[in-house]
């Protein structure tokens, strides 16, 4: 007695099934199943184990994606700062230069 071999694939109504999967319980042709860790298992099921590391790609761009938004916040922030030092720097002989004076001038 063999019930295996009364069960169809669940892909292809045609075909025989050979296997039958532990996780989804359902029966596959030969073509349907594949190794995984010892264990034969359908694609569906591969594709869901294998689904895991994607999802954590995905949260890995989405920290990547946080941190190119910090770093351009911190050359944005570092740039003013620079700017801001330069402008310190500059000596105080240039602010008593005649462009102050004549646009003081132009407003009266
Ligand atoms: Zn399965
Ligand atoms: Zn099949």
């Amino acid at each position: 007695m063999s019930t295996l071999q009364k069960q169809r694939c669940l892909n292809h109504s045609v075909r025989e099934a050979v296997a039958r999967c532990p996780l989804c319980t359902q029966y596959f042709c030969r073509e349907c199943v594949t190794e995984h860790e010892d264990r034969v298992i359908c694609a569906a099921c591969l594709r869901r184990l294998t689904f895991k590391p994607a999802a954590k790609k995905r949260n890995l761009a989405g920290v990547k994606r946080l941190m190119a938004g910090a770093c351009g916040f911190l050359l944005a922030w570092m740039m003013f700062y620079t700017a801001g030092r330069m402008l310190l720097s500059i000596p105080a002989e240039f602010h008593d230069g005649s462009v102050w004076k004549l646009s003081t001038f132009d407003q009266e």
